[in-house]
């Protein structure tokens, strides 16, 4: 049975795994051949070599929205919700291959690359029905021959640009929305993951949505601005949706200056992750955990500073550490794994790099610290203990599998600490005493915190952040709107006849 099963997924992977770009409803290589290869953070092997493409192809997948944009608009919001039905159940029903697929070229384990193929194919699933309420409005008027309606209209060509970290749900959170709204997509998947990106859309080319609705140009990292600057600064695109860095971000929005874009930026973070002593410790333990060490500690909303009151530190500590002595670290595809690869070796040297100048500061080493056996890419989950505000982890993200943890004396204390960053995507904090929690969470700078709850993410809550992690917001009601133009209509001369 269990040999059928594989089989079965094995040939499902082999279905999906895409070499060419997908432009105009067409499966396309770059016109002089060039391609840029795909590589598994595993095992270091090559999965597949997609194409590089450049300002050309980026120009005639803007163009096929633009058209592919007049007709999709008109249909129904009930029938553009059929299309993304169809592809959600599609996207459910090829979950095993899809999660394989994104396990072996982004290195999370399988369970996690599965759970992150079933959040996307939420979103997708959300937003089918979110695009049937896209409701105007009409607004008592302020003359009386005349009525005031506010209509909702798609924006148009969307440009969406997306990281390796989560390469299939980052991808269905902007295009699922923004199809469900009537817009058209050209979408860049990260250089290290365009193969999610690819099956994704050969899904949506089965589950029938039109040609030139869905786009994906691959490119290197060579190649990225090339194809950033044509998705930032074409007329016929009017709206650019990019999850990424801070940097990168800041890049795009100067560029989309020039047409004045819209803009959806979801950048860094640099999470604060706050235990108070009156908080539930094992709870806040496994929290800490899941936040922490989940996709190897490459997410933009994970724990960055985890911050413990006096009382409770060294308890906390004692079992914090114990718990990450025992993650399993290795392969994605391999059983019981809890921790796989980071996705290069600039990520490893960050990681090094963070370690060595908080102990250059003073922090002590509590378990981890250096590279782990099972590969190159492979690093030991490590705790720091005595962390202080002015190493680099209290800063930047440290993006990999290490947690310090700092001491506090009090809330003041803490709040400042935890707003003293230029991020404001997530903050965390355990407390069972409720006057606090709600003076916690309204000092917090930050457009998420979660409260004795570490997961965040969900299709119906809105997910961003403030400060120089971003401007607004996806997922939910209000997601839907970062798609939407209003458009008001002041109708007049209705006074009776004389
Ligand atoms: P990370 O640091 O997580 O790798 P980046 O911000 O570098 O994040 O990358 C996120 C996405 O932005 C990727 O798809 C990458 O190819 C793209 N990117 C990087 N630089 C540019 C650029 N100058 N123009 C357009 N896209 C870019």
């Amino acid at each position: 049975m269990k040999t059928s099963v594989s089989a079965v997924v094995s040939a499902d992977y082999e279905s999906l795994l895409r070499s060419e770009s997908y432009i105009d409803g067409a499966w396309v290589a770059q016109e002089a051949g060039r391609r840029f290869a795909v590589t598994n953070p595993a095992s270091g092997l090559v999965i597949a070599h997609v194409p590089d493409m450049g300002r050309d192809e980026a120009l005639r997948a803007v163009e096929a929205a633009g058209r592919a944009f007049v007709s999709w608009r008109q249909l129904l919001a009930r029938e553009r919700g059929r299309y993304l039905r169809r592809w959600n159940e599609l996207i459910v029903t090829h979950a095993d291959a899809l999660a394989a697929l994104l396990s072996a070229e982004q290195g999370k384990p399988l369970a996690e690359a599965r759970g992150e193929v079933l959040s996307g194919a939420a979103n997708v699933e959300w937003f089918a029905e979110e695009g049937q309420r896209i409701y105007g409005d009409t607004i008592p008027t302020h003359k009386a021959d005349a009525r005031v309606i506010v209509m909702k209209e798609p924006v148009g060509v969307v440009a969406a640009i997306t990281p390796w970290n989560f390469p299939s749900s980052m991808i269905t959170r902007k295009v699922a929305p923004a199809l469900a709204a009537g817009c058209t997509v050209v979408l860049k998947p990260a250089e290290d993951t365009p193969l999610s990106a690819l099956a994704l859309a050969a899904l949506a080319q089965e589950a029938g949505i039109p040609a030139g609705v869905f786009n994906v140009v691959t490119a290197s990292l060579t190649s990225a601005p090339e194809v950033g600057e044509v998705l930032t600064t074409h007329p016929l695109v009017r709206k650019v949706s990019f999850t990424g860095s801070t940097e990168v971000g800041k890049i795009l929005m100067r560029q989309s200056a020039s047409t004045i874009k819209r803009l959806s930026l979801e950048l860094g973070g640099n999470a604060p992750f706050i235990i108070f002593d009156s908080a539930d410790l094992p709870r806040a333990v496994e929290g800490a955990i899941g936040s922490k060490f989940r996709n190897a500690g490459q997410t933009c909303i994970c724990a960055n500073r985890i911050y413990v009151q006096d009382r409770v530190y060294d308890e906390f500590a004692r079992l914090f550490t114990e718990k990450v002595k025992a993650l399993h670290v290795g392969p994605g595809d391999q059983p019981g794994v809890q921790v796989g690869p980071l996705i290069n070796q600039a990520a490893i040297d960050k990681v090094k790099q963070h370690i060595q100048d908080a102990q250059a500061h003073g922090a002590k080493l509590l378990c981890g610290g250096g590279s782990h056996e099972a590969g190159p890419l492979f690093f030991q989950p490590t705790v720091l203990g005595d962390m202080a505000s002015v190493m680099r982890v209290s800063r930047e993200e440290t993006f990999g599998p290490v947690a310090g943890l700092f001491r506090f004396r009090d809330e003041a204390e803490v709040t400042r600490l935890a707003n003293d960053t230029a991020y404001g995507l997530a903050a965390y904090f355990y407390s069972r005493d409720l006057g606090q929690v709600f003076r916690v969470a309204e000092a917090l700078e930050y457009g998420m915190v979660g409260i004795n709850e570490p997961l965040l993410a969900a299709a119906s809550a809105p997910f961003g952040g403030v400060k120089e992690s971003g401007i607004g917001r996806e997922g939910s009601h209000y997601g839907i709107n970062d798609f939407i133009n209003i458009k008001y209509l002041l109708v007049g001369g209705l006074s009776s006849p004389a």
